[in-house]
């Protein structure tokens, strides 16, 4: 992974600079910032576990995802037919929307564009898009639509577009539920999450499911010896949250006997965003994660506790608002809900960020080029608004018969046209590269946190609501435990505009 140990050069005049300047780790193990963040500040961290703490060997779980969930449909009465569809974990990406009404996945930018729409498997071309989603407009919020927005939700994605195909092509289309078909696959998959068809196969082999990073236990050690209080808040319940941190954790340093002794306090099954803006009360768990009944009225190191709030953990911990630091990897459960009800400042995991930026550095050329052209369209965009309005001009002057026969207008004519030209042109190679640059990341979508030359949807609910993301709870490590994490400056159009002018 080739993270260093950050240790500063030596002090010599010549090596001043570098002393000075920040080490700074890989950029696919960066962390970002949004909102600036004094580590010192910070005297608690809690983590999320699934996908935070435990990252999962992706395709593995969504296949297994895809296949108990189809399994429990056909329980429920689809046809056994559906059981040999299988799982393209390509089709999927984080951020994507469905709607429930028309059978559609879409992904839309910043703006609630929608760039890109499959209906199934077939994708909507411009014109269907623009007949859809362009002619009023929509809100894309629930019921109608339902945003992706975890890792655990994308295998539904692949699920039910092959399932609105499957029942087009048996002759049920314009009958088709489509609204139904998506309830009754989130239905599946939230049991198979619930009544433990997953978490027992997930259980049984932890090496096939689950992602062990070697530099976690060092990450974690690190902070605590830096003064930090750690804390554990998960929506798993203690028999899965136990297997899955004594595979990650136990027996990596000599000065942890048990996964829980990196934490000063332990929440399973908190049932977040609720643990949030709810009142619901700890229960204190015996070390068989059985509820004792005994009334909590302090949070104790090395006890387990399950369910929770907000308050509460705040007044018996004596940990409150900035003080806080939360990382998870949901930005509904994890961030925004935290960031509404409190104070806490968070940091989001997203670990397509990682490829997201090893592939963006590969590739630094093609993207160079796209935004060159973008600069050159734009430019040919005003020049030919201009000509336009030259054009007009001499019109009005001479008349439009006289205007046609004057040398000046037919010259500024032909300019234009080839100014037009040239715009067409531009554009054209702008789309291809745009497609060549998306389908080698993913050939379905794209980037997750771009859409076109817009941020993506997913990406501004980053930009807004956390206040550092980063891909990994380890690259931490590269980073001092007195960091002050600080944004760039922001920058809204025209003062970028002034910034790249030279020739102002
Ligand atoms: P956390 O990320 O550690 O807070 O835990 C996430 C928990 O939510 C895991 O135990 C998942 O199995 C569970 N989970 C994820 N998706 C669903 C769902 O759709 N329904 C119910 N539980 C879910
Ligand atoms: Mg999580």
């Amino acid at each position: 992974m080739g993270h260093t140990e950050l240790t500063p050069s030596a002090p010599t005049s010549s090596a001043k600079y570098e002393l000075d300047a920040p080490h700074l780790p890989p950029p696919h193990l960066r962390i970002f910032v949004n909102r600036n963040l004094r580590m010192d500040t910070v005297a608690a961290i809690g983590f999320d576990m699934d996908y935070t703490l435990a990252r999962y060997k992706r395709e593995q779980l969504e296949r297994l995802a895809h296949r108990l969930t189809v399994e429990k449909l056909v329980k429920r009465g689809y046809p056994e037919e559906i059981l040999k569809l299988g799982y393209d974990p390509s089709f999927v990406i984080r951020g994507l929307m469905v709607d429930k009404q028309l059978g559609n996945i879409l992904k839309i930018d910043r703006h609630s564009h929608v760039g890109r729409v499959f209906h199934g498997r077939r994708p909507l071309n411009k014109d269907e898009r623009r007949q859809v989603y362009r002619r009023e407009r929509i809100a894309f919020v629930p019921p109608r639509f339902a945003l992706v927005d975890t890792l655990f939700s994308l295998p539904e994605m692949c699920l039910y577009a092959d399932l609105v195909d499957f029942f087009a092509t048996r002759g049920d289309a314009g009958q088709v539920d489509t609204w139904k078909i998506f309830d009754d696959v989130r239905e599946s998959i939230d049991e198979a999450h619930r009544d433990d068809t997953l978490k027992s196969v997930v259980k049984q082999d932890l090496a096939k499911y689950v992602e062990r990073d070697p530099l976690m236990a060092r990450t974690l050690h690190k902070l605590r010896s830096s003064g930090k209080k750690l804390f554990l808040l998960t929506n798993s319940a203690f028999d899965y949250t136990d297997h899955l941190m004594r595979y990650l954790l136990d027996g990596e340093l000599p000065e942890y006997a048990h996964w829980s002794s990196y934490f000063e306090w332990v929440v399973v099954t908190a049932k977040k965003p609720a643990f949030f803006k709810d009142q619901e009360p700890f229960a204190l768990l015996d070390p068989k994660g059985v509820p004792t009944g005994k009334a909590v009225t302090a949070l104790e190191r090395g006890k387990v506790y399950e369910g929770g709030n907000l308050k509460d953990f705040e007044r018996m911990t004596g940990m409150i608002g900035e003080q806080v630091l939360y990382v998870g990897d949901h930005i509904f459960g994890d961030i925004l809900r935290s960031k509404k009800a409190s104070l806490w400042r968070t940091a989001l995991v997203v670990e397509e960020l990682e490829d997201e930026i090893r592939y963006s550095i590969e590739h630094a050329e093609d993207l160079q080029r796209l935004a060159d052209l973008e600069v050159e369209r734009r430019n040919l965009d005003e020049l030919t608004s201009l000509q336009r309005q030259h054009l007009a001009t001499i019109e009005k002057r001479l008349g439009a018969e006289e205007a046609r026969g004057s040398a000046e207008f037919e010259a500024l004519r032909l300019r234009r046209d080839q100014a037009k030209r040239q715009l067409k042109s531009v554009i054209a190679a702008i789309e291809a590269l745009e497609t060549k640059v998306d389908a080698s990341f993913n050939s379905t979508w794209g980037f997750v946190f771009k859409e076109s030359g817009e941020n993506s949807r997913f990406a501004e609910q980053v930009k807004d609501h956390a206040c550092i993301y980063t891909s990994r709870v380890s690259n931490f490590l590269g980073y001092s435990t007195h960091q002050y994490f600080r944004a760039p400056r922001d920058l809204l159009p025209h003062e970028r505009d002034i910034m790249s002018t030279e020739d102002l």
